[in-house]
């Protein structure tokens, strides 16, 4: 048995966060904590915890926990007894510096005017957007926004491009995190990090177009010719390209009526070969699309003609089975899927016909997707989506590395998409260098290092070919992804990572009525690397952000390891 409480503590109080919240809140609540796997229930009278989350609008009893945690974006009666002069609770989206890193706030937040502290900062106006008061034992920290509303928010809404860069939701996590282990508390989580590697990385591959014969004078045809041309002439005066390249696009344009007459060869065809050989057994995710020649529909009425695509999977059946036979996966780039639920289920079957394969996960073509999409594609019976990110920019639409479910789902979960190449490499996007592109990967690298999680990438089908020829870059991030030892998993192996830490619960056995232990009931033998039991401990000496890697022991997760808490742990 593993005790994860103070060693002379031999009372009932090891490490249980008591949650109070708002009964709408009470999703975002559970799946917050699906993110932040830790042993936590909804409050209960009567019962001592070690610490309290109060995020809700009843009464604070400031002697229910060693640690009371007060989020609150307004300010509460408990301000008013203290003096607390609360800032604007109006204005939104106000950033929130945190050891040195900024936290978008959403939804109302407050300032403490009087209070000295550094602990969470607004960018702006210098104020503490929180503090801590320490009595005897016991330590209040006082949050000046709505923790679950702003999970709430990240996990529907989701940020603007202007804070992609910032894993909000993670922030969230790792400043909770913080507080607790800095009170004193112990605590243990399963973090969202595989055992034997710091995080995950999934390559994926939306094939839009498979072969450029397939597109004759059309707008695709004519944007290849100008930016072949014209594109790599710019990028080579910019510097952003080699005389090699250039070369090698210009020639491309003038093979390309050979191409259409079938004496050369097709230069967007053999994507697959293209990314087998450089991923080297690194199983990437290729998302094709059902069916041709159908741009698919909005709420308005039809999409721009140009999204249809020029082929449908069955067209490219070869290259799907050799996609297979390698260990990647085929999902589907869906088109209707998104919005029409039987639409989702057709396209879906197009996708297992071909592939043989039950399960198959989504990606919307141009990413297409609205708040009922995660409803409608459970009614299709998606084995999971990957559709939330952006177009324009990389980085944390939902705020976090982590694979969630989307709060209207009951079962779909979302493993969101971190950086398209388009969006680094567009003029009319980031219009990035391929240096600078590749340093701008590094730093999602450096955050899925630091939080854990799965980073997703989607290299297009036509981008190791001209005239992108954005190979070189997709070829450094694969070394650093491997430099930094992540796993290499393809969408839905991550995906059934994540649902393996999901399927952890904390219970009781029914035995020992103190003792909780920690179980996992997805299937043994599943080939997927194992899940971490992590403790934090919390040494007197260290302070709110002193936490780093030494202050915690990781250890394989074995459903032998029991945990004492106190029983009862509540699950949603
Ligand atoms: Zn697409």
């Amino acid at each position: 048995m593993l005790r994860v409480g103070p060693a002379n503590d031999s009372t009932n109080r090891d490490t249980m966060i008591g949650v109070i919240a708002n009964p709408t809140e009470q999703a975002a609540v559970c799946e917050f904590f699906e993110l932040f796997k830790t042993p936590w229930e909804f409050y209960r009278s009567g019962r001592q915890y070690e610490v309290l989350l109060y995020a809700g609008d009843g009464e604070v009893n400031e002697h229910s926990a060693k640690l009371i945690l007060i989020y609150a974006g307004r300010k509460l009666p408990w301000d008013a007894q203290d003096s607390v002069e609360a800032g604007c609770g109006c204005s939104n989206s106000r950033t929130l510096s945190y050891q040195g890193t900024g936290i978008p706030i959403y939804g109302d937040n407050v300032t403490f005017g009087e209070k000295k502290s550094v602990l969470l900062v607004d960018t702006k106006s210098q104020q503490p957007a929180a503090y801590i008061e320490q009595s005897g034992e016991r330590m209040l920290a006082r949050i000046g926004y709505d923790l679950f509303r702003e999970i709430g928010a990240l996990l529907t809404v989701g940020q603007p491009a202007s804070n992609a860069s910032i894993p909000a939701l993670d922030l969230h996590i790792a400043l909770l995190r913080d507080l607790i282990v800095a009170s004193g508390a112990r605590l243990v989580e399963i973090p969202p990090v595989p055992q034997g590697h710091p995080f995950i990385a999934c390559l994926t591959h939306d094939v839009d177009h498979a072969s450029i014969r397939r597109h004759k004078f059309d707008h695709t045809m004519f944007g290849f010719l100008y930016r072949a041309v014209f594109g790599s002439l710019g990028n080579l005066f910019q510097g952003r390209i080699s005389i090699r390249n250039l070369a090698t696009n210009w020639s491309a344009v003038l093979k390309l009526p050979f191409v259409y007459m079938g004496f050369a060869k097709d230069f967007w065809s053999d994507f697959e070969d293209g990314y087998l050989e450089l991923e080297k057994g690194l199983c990437s995710t290729f998302f094709v699309i059902p069916f041709k020649n159908y741009p698919g529909k909005t709420s308005h009425g039809l999409a721009p003609k140009f999204r249809a695509a020029r082929y449908g999977a069955r067209d490219i059946a070869d290259a799907i089975g050799k996609i297979g036979g390698a260990g990647c996966e085929v999902g589907l780039h869906g088109i209707d899927a998104w919005l029409d639920g039987s639409k989702g289920h057709e396209e879906l079957e197009e996708i297992r016909r071909l592939t043989g394969v039950s399960e198959i996960g989504v990606r919307m073509h141009w990413l297409y997707y609205d708040q009922q999409s995660p409803v409608t594609l459970e009614q299709a019976e998606a084995a999971y989506d990957s559709t939330i990110g952006y177009n324009e920019t990389v980085g944390y639409r939902a705020g976090t590395t982590q694979v969630y479910k989307p709060l209207q789902a009951t079962r779909l979960l979302e493993l969101p998409l971190h950086a398209m190449d388009t969006a680094l490499f567009y003029p009319s996007h980031l219009g990035l260098s391929s240096r600078q592109a590749t340093a701008l990967l590094g730093r999602l690298a450096d955050d899925a290092v630091r939080f854990g999680g799965c980073l997703t990438i989607n290299w297009h089908d036509r981008s190791l070919a001209p005239e992108r020829l954005w190979d070189a870059c997709y070829g450094d991030l694969v070394q650093d992804l491997k430099n930094r030892d992540a796993w290499f998993a393809t969408a839905g192996q991550a995906i059934r990572w994540f649902r393996k830490r999901r399927s952890v619960v904390f219970e009781t056995d029914g035995v020992e009525p103190d003792q909780v232990r920690a179980r996992v009931s997805a299937a043994k033998g599943d080939r997927l690397p194992g899940l971490r039991l992590r403790i934090h401990n919390a040494p007197e000496s260290r302070g709110i952000g002193a936490q780093g890697s030494e202050g915690h022991v990781d250890m394989a997760f074995d459903e032998r390891i029991k945990t004492r808490f106190p029983s009862g742990v509540g699950q949603c």
